[in-house]
Formats: C-alpha cells, sequence, structure tokens
C-alpha cells in the first residue's frame, strides 16, 4: 500500500502512557497499593477507546500492543474512535466485592484527568464487567460534578448501556460469515461448524448460528472439546455448560483434547478461546475452509502462512470480532443524546456496518492480492494516514 515510513513511524508511537498507583483499604483494615495503566495509541479519528483489564499479569508492553491494535480494529470497521486500553496488576480473584469496588472506584479517580466521553472512553476487558464500568461511570461523574456516563462502555442497561451489547462481538461475526455463505450459495444446514471456546463470545456464536440452521459439530472449553458429526444440539449443550459447568459433561459427542478438535472435519472453525491456538504445528491438519477470529490472536503468523498457501480463508480478529467495539460506540452515541435504541435498531445498524467493513476489506484484497488480514490492516491503516493527513497532525 505505500504507506510513507513517516506514517508507519508515526502510528508505531503512543500517545501518551500513563503509570499510576492506586491506593485501596483492604477489608482487614490494610492499605495495598496496586499498579496501574492507561496506555492511549492514537485518537486520530476519535477519541481513545479500549478496555481496562485486571490481571495478576497485566504488564506494559501488553497494555501498549493491545492499545494499537484498538486503532486498527476500529479504523476496520469505519467507526470514529481511535485505540486506548488499561489495566491493573491485580488477582480480582483474591479480592472481596467491596474491595474490587474501591479498587475500581480509586483507579477511574487515578486517571480521571486523561479519561472522558470525548477523550478516551474504557470499557469491560478480561477479569472487569457491567458492574465495574457503573461503579468507574459513577466515581468519574462524581469527580466532574455532573453526569457523565458516557466516560465508559459496557455498563449495564439501568446505568446507562447498550441493548445488544452481550451479542455483539459473536453477532458482528455472524453478519460477516452470511456474507460469506451467501457469496459461496451454502446452504446452513449442510454447513458444519465447530468452536472453540464455549464461552461468552463463542457460547452466544452457537446459539446464533443454531437459530439460523447451521450444524454445530464441535464444542470445546478449557477442559477439552467434544464433537459429534451428525450434529450437536447446541440447546442442550449450553444447557450442560450452564449447569455442570464444561461442555466436557455433554454425553452425545466424542470427546477428545482442545488441540484434536481443531484438526476435526468441519467448514467453518470459530476460534473464540485464546492467543496462538492455530500455530505451525496444526495448520496444515484444520480440515475447516473458513476461519473465524472471534478471539484476538488465535492464529500466528506462520500459520498464516500456511493457511493461505492452502486456500483457507481467514476472517481476522480486527475484523471478526469488532461488533463488540461497534456496540460500544453506539452506546456512546445514546449516552450523548439520553435516546436509547431497541435492539433491533441496534443489530440493523451494526450489521450495515460490518456488511460494508468486509466488502471494503475484500475488494482490498482483490485489489492488492493478499489475504484478508493483510486486506484489513491496509484499508485500516490507509483510512487513519488520510485522517492524519486531513488533521493536519504531521506536516
Ligand atoms: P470467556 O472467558 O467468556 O470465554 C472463553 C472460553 O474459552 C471459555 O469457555 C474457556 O473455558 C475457553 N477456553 C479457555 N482455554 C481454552 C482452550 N485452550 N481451548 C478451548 N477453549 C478454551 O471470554 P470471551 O469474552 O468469550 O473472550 C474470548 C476471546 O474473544 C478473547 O480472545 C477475547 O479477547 C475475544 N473478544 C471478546 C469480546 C467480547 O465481547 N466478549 C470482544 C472482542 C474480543
Amino acid at each position: 500500500m505505500s504507506l510513507a515510513k513517516e506514517m508507519k513511524a508515526y502510528l508505531s508511537t503512543h500517545k501518551r502512557i500513563v503509570e499510576v498507583s492506586i491506593p485501596v483499604r483492604m477489608d482487614d483494615g490494610s492499605l495495598r497499593f496496586f499498579e496501574g495503566f492507561r496506555v492511549q495509541h492514537n485518537n486520530t479519528c476519535g477519541p481513545y477507546k479500549g478496555g481496562f483489564r485486571y490481571h495478576q499479569q497485566v504488564d506494559m508492553g501488553e497494555v501498549k500492543a493491545l492499545a494499537a491494535w484498538m486503532t486498527i480494529k476500529c479504523s476496520v470497521v469505519g467507526i470514529p474512535l481511535g485505540g486506548g486500553k488499561g489495566g491493573v496488576i491485580v488477582d480480582p480473584k483474591l479480592l472481596s466485592e467491596g474491595e474490587k469496588e474501591r479498587l475500581t472506584r480509586a483507579y477511574a479517580r487515578a486517571i480521571a484527568d486523561v479519561v472522558g466521553p470525548d477523550l478516551d472512553v474504557p470499557a469491560p476487558d478480561v477479569n472487569t464487567n457491567a458492574q465495574m464500568m457503573d461503579w468507574f461511570a459513577d466515581e468519574y461523574s462524581k469527580y466532574c460534578g455532573s453526569d457523565q456516563r458516557g466516560v465508559v462502555t459496557g455498563k449495564s442497561i439501568a446505568a446507562g448501556g447498550s441493548k445488544g451489547r452481550n451479542n455483539a462481538t459473536a453477532q458482528g461475526g455472524i453478519y460477516i460469515l452470511d456474507e460469506y455463505v451467501k457469496k459461496h450459495e451454502l446452504e446452513a444446514a449442510k454447513t458444519r461448524v465447530i468452536i472453540q471456546g464455549f464461552g461468552n463470545a463463542g457460547g452466544i456464536a452457537a446459539d446464533l448460528l443454531a437459530a439460523q440452521g447451521y450444524k454445530i459439530v464441535g464444542a470445546s472449553d478449557s477442559k477439552g472439546g467434544i464433537y459429534n458429526e451428525n450434529g450437536i444440539d447446541n440447546a442442550k449443550l449450553a444447557a450442560c455448560k450452564l449447569e455442570k459447568g464444561s461442555v466436557m459433561e455433554f454425553e452425545d459427542a466424542e470427546k477428545m483434547s482442545n488441540e484434536e478438535l481443531l484438526e476435526k472435519d468441519c467448514d467453518i472453525l470459530v476460534l473464540a478461546a485464546l492467543e496462538n491456538q492455530v500455530h505451525r504445528g496444526n495448520a496444515a491438519n484444520v480440515k475447516a475452509k473458513l476461519i473465524l477470529e472471534l478471539a484476538n490472536g488465535p492464529t500466528t503468523p506462520e500459520a498464516d502462512e500456511i493457511l493461505a498457501s492452502r486456500g483457507v480463508i481467514v476472517v481476522p480478529d480486527i475484523l471478526a470480532n469488532a461488533g463488540g467495539v461497534t456496540v460500544s460506540y453506539f452506546e456512546m452515541l445514546q449516552n450523548a443524546a439520553g435516546n436509547y435504541w431497541s435492539e433491533e435498531d441496534v443489530n440493523m445498524k451494526l450489521k450495515e456496518i460490518m456488511v460494508k467493513a468486509f466488502a471494503e476489506v475484500v475488494a482490498n484484497g482483490e485489489k492488492y492480492g493478499c489475504d484478508l488480514r493483510v486486506a484489513a490492516y491496509v484499508t485500516s491503516l490507509d483510512r487513519i494516514a488520510n485522517k492524519v493527513h486531513e488533521n493536519g497532525e504531521i506536516s
């Protein structure tokens, strides 16, 4: 795409990096200090946007990478947002509910100067949830002395969240899958799907696909995988996961390791678990014709090359799971207007954005003769580079 050297350098740096010490009064009366970060990669297209996570292994390098990824992701789907990310080094499983609330409120105060509805809008990520976003919005609003609930997205509906947010990541990916199925004149009932990671994104994807008549033949979670070539009753599988805690408790299927499941026969493989799942060692054995990356970074660069040489299509994470941040953007719009949309409206607008983005990425793939991941980066970077010039950011 002939991206200018200076532009590459500009987008390789972060605009602002904030490191904070967060004092929290613990239940036993002691005072502990947690280390937290907020990284703002780029706001060329709009306010910084990206979640914050609570994890004992959070580090600045990871947060910087995730922030840059958010810039790219928002721009692939053409929403007017930039990229940011945050994190606190903490194992939230070791905290009481009260300690989690005090930590979240203290983190909100610690980064209050650098966030805001028009400046930087955090959201849930690993180990953070709607309740924590509600605390964050409340604390920030108190700090400002006015209702500033638009400072975070992913809030509960009662606190100003958007309808459709829970399903958004899976739903966005499935709108793209639908386009592919339409283009290749496939029949849902004959299209066999394996879902790796039957959690939030993957479990909802399974529900939506089953409702459209797709044949779910395999699923997995952290305990292992199950497979039945004749199809799995998704409603029963979802009930089993809810009641017994794992898909491995499902009776009407063959049990196997996660690695084995990835190599079983299917048409579509939905990756919705962790990073680096399809790699140099197993990419040649993947049978799927299409991989939908709902997880972030589930395919390694080496695997990408092997899959491309075998003609396997990979719908990349930055496009496939962008439905989540797109509905977060809708939440920002609704908060700013004080006017809330129906779930049908949310899904209609989401579909419009996902279908358009997919068409643009496919067109760039054809124009540059590259796979969809490279095409998604080209689409995104081209948009950001044009906006950098329009804004006169570097002269
Ligand atoms: P989640 O914790 O709800 O689900 C993850 C699932 O993967 C769980 O069922 C877990 O048991 C399973 N899992 C863990 N290790 C596994 C393994 N080795 N093999 C198979 N399954 C395994 O998390 P989630 O919110 O669904 O997120 C999943 C992925 O999607 C992450 O990469 C996340 O960054 C990405 N993502 C999620 C959203 C969202 O809105 N939820 C948005 C964008 C990206």
